[in-house]
């Protein structure tokens, strides 16, 4: 016994030694932080005191002692004193554009009335030329105290001849004025579209909102941004996410134009946030096979030769529509206002099921990663049954086809979930945490007080070893990661009208495991966690440091977590002088 122990003793010596000597061997870094908390969200969750990076690489994790050693007469040194440090977070999915100057925005917390969206849109129009359309993004009546659609009435009494359009902070619905109306030829006699409504009063005149294909109507009049301020704002979304301890970002459904931005910006030096983009999947199986032959040649996942900052990730689908406008496809109908029935309404498939599924499969066959939009729990269902029977017919592992939203998953649902995940490597949810409070009260008052506890449902999908990447959806809610790191353990709508918590907390995650869905759960969701998504030796240095203690900080403090440092592989794109002198 005695012996054995020794023997045991004497090994271990022998390879703290040997480890003490590589790192005494190891070249000077080129930066070293020291007395940090390093969370690593390495598979065993250490939580370290340094780090040395060297051409971007990440060469030592440990102790500060152990990190020391790195340090040579031309190594940079940053002491954090004691700040908390986390990979660089990731949002797993945002569409990346920032609205340009001359929109009107309507999606901050200062918007609370028909009056403040009506002055915002006087105050755009005193400026505009005759003729000239009036554009504005980000509102939600589950924030105006009126609890109503804007409409076309409200819009006329302040732009009586300029047309303008408001799309809602989802996406899936706007408002435009009467003017828009008449230029887009849409009247009492006009029909739905496949795939849309037009929302009437009781008389059946159209109020002004068109949801989902019905927006093209209108959108389809709008002369879009030039590619010069399209890139501004790329460029400056970049900045701000950095600012936000952000690096990452997954987005779907780009073209050739997008794609040839992000090119230009990486060439120009002006790349500072990862971008994987999926391609803008099409609404038919004939559109389905032409996108196939456009792209299936780029290089793409899971073989990239890519450099890890600018990759064509695959194809973007999708399956429903949206939970605000209540036409996302459920099996049973909507509610309203939390617990009156929406008589009729499940919402709609935005594409024949039928020609979805053979799509995914042709998609899959071809070899190309998919993520598909799917909100209510039949679009779900459907979509990871069409996962199934694709990975079934042709079984191959790491194409990690995602679930966007993955909003109210079935017990089905969760189950197949698992089984993808662990047999093919696919059926990861791409959710955001984010709606919970951004779009809470509106998606309460949608879901009913019974689908509401099944909103997001991470502690199931933890207890079930389903792994999830997090996300904003911005523009459709904020993009800053720590309201969604918030929201994942605090599970609390912004206006409390059905009560501040009408989701329960029975889904409520720690910090931690909100941290993994942000970091190397999303990375794995960009083909990158080979790369990226943990402070380990090896991997590229995406690195964020916090003003606050993340793992001691009350929940509520998550919500305004203040980053002051942000690398990106290894080069700091953003430094808070201030606070990190
Ligand atoms: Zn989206």
């Amino acid at each position: 016994m005695r012996r054995l122990w020794m023997t045991g003793f004497i090994a271990g010596a022998l390879l703290l030694g040997l480890s003490y000597a590589r790192q005494r061997l190891g070249d000077p870094a080129d930066l070293v932080l020291v007395d940090g908390q390093v969370l690593t969200l390495d598979a065993a969750d250490t939580v370290a005191q340094a780090v040395a990076i060297t051409k971007g690489v990440i060469v030592a994790v440990g102790t500060n002692a152990e990190v020391r050693s790195r340090i040579g007469p031309s190594t940079r040194v940053i002491d954090l004193g004691g700040r908390s440090v986390t990979p660089g977070l990731i949002d797993s999915h945002v569409h990346f554009n920032m609205p340009s100057g001359e929109s009107v925005n309507l999606g901050d917390e200062d918007v609370r009335s028909m009056k403040d969206v009506l002055d915002r849109v006087a105050a755009q129009v005193k400026n505009a030329r005759p003729g000239e359309w009036i554009r504005g993004i980000g509102w939600d009546e589950g924030k105006l105290a009126e609890r109503r659609y804007i409409t076309a009435a409200d819009l006329d009494t302040v732009s009586p001849d300029n047309p303008v359009w408001l799309t809602h902070t989802t996406n899936h619905y706007g408002v435009g004025n009467s003017a828009a109306l008449k230029l887009a030829g849409i009247t009492s006699d006009t029909r739905d579209p496949a795939a849309g409504t037009i929302d009437r009063d009781a008389k059946g005149n159209p109020t002004g909102v068109l949801k989902e294909s019905a927006q093209q109507l209108v959108t389809s009049r709008i002369p879009p941004l030039s590619a010069r301020q399209q890139k501004q704002g790329i460029v400056q979304l970049m900045k701000e996410f950095n600012r936000e301890g952000m690096t990452g970002a997954k987005d779907p459904g780009i073209g050739d134009q997008k794609w040839n931005l992000y090119q230009e910006i990486l060439k120009e030096g002006q790349l500072t946030v990862r971008i994987f983009a999926l391609w803008s999947g099409g609404r038919s199986l004939s559109a389905t096979k032409q996108l196939i032959e456009r792209v299936s040649m780029r290089p793409h996942p899971p073989s990239s030769p890519s450099d890890g900052l600018v990759i064509f990730g695959g194809v973007k689908m999708f399956m429903d529509g949206s939970g605000g406008a209540r036409t996302a496809w459920m099996y049973d109908d909507w509610n309203k206002n939390s617990t009156e029935k929406d008589t009729g309404n499940a919402g709609y498939p935005v594409m024949p099921p039928d020609e979805y599924r053979e799509s995914v499969k042709l998609l899959h066959n071809a070899g190309l990663h998919i993520s598909t939009h799917a909100i209510g729990d039949r679009a779900i269902d459907w979509v990871v049954d069409s996962y199934d029977q694709a990975l079934t017919a042709k079984p191959t592992r790491g194409l990690r086809h995602g679930i966007i939203h993955a909003n109210t998953p079935t017990n089905h649902a969760i189950d197949v979930m698992v089984r993808l995940q662990r047999d093919h490597d696919a059926g990861y949810p791409e959710s955001q945490a984010t709606f919970l409070w951004w779009l809470g009260d509106n998606y309460t008052a949608n879901l009913g007080p019974q689908r509401s506890a099944r909103l997001k449902p991470f502690r199931t999908f933890m207890e079930k070893g389903v792994h999830w990447a997090g996300g904003s959806d911005y523009s459709v809610a904020p993009f800053p990661a720590r309201y969604s790191l918030w929201a994942s353990v605090a599970r609390t709508t912004l206006n409390g009208t059905y009560g501040a918590q009408p989701f329960g907390t029975r889904e409520s995650v720690d910090v931690k495991t909100a941290l993994r869905a942000q970091t190397i759960w999303a990375a794995h969701q960009m083909f990158l966690d080979d790369r990226i998504g943990s402070i380990e030796i090896g991997k590229e240095a995406d690195i964020a440091v916090w003003e606050q203690d993340l793992l001691r900080a009350p929940v509520n403090v998550l919500k305004d977590l203040k980053c002051v440092l942000t690398l990106l592989k290894g080069n700091i794109v953003y430094r808070d002088t201030q606070r990190l002198p």
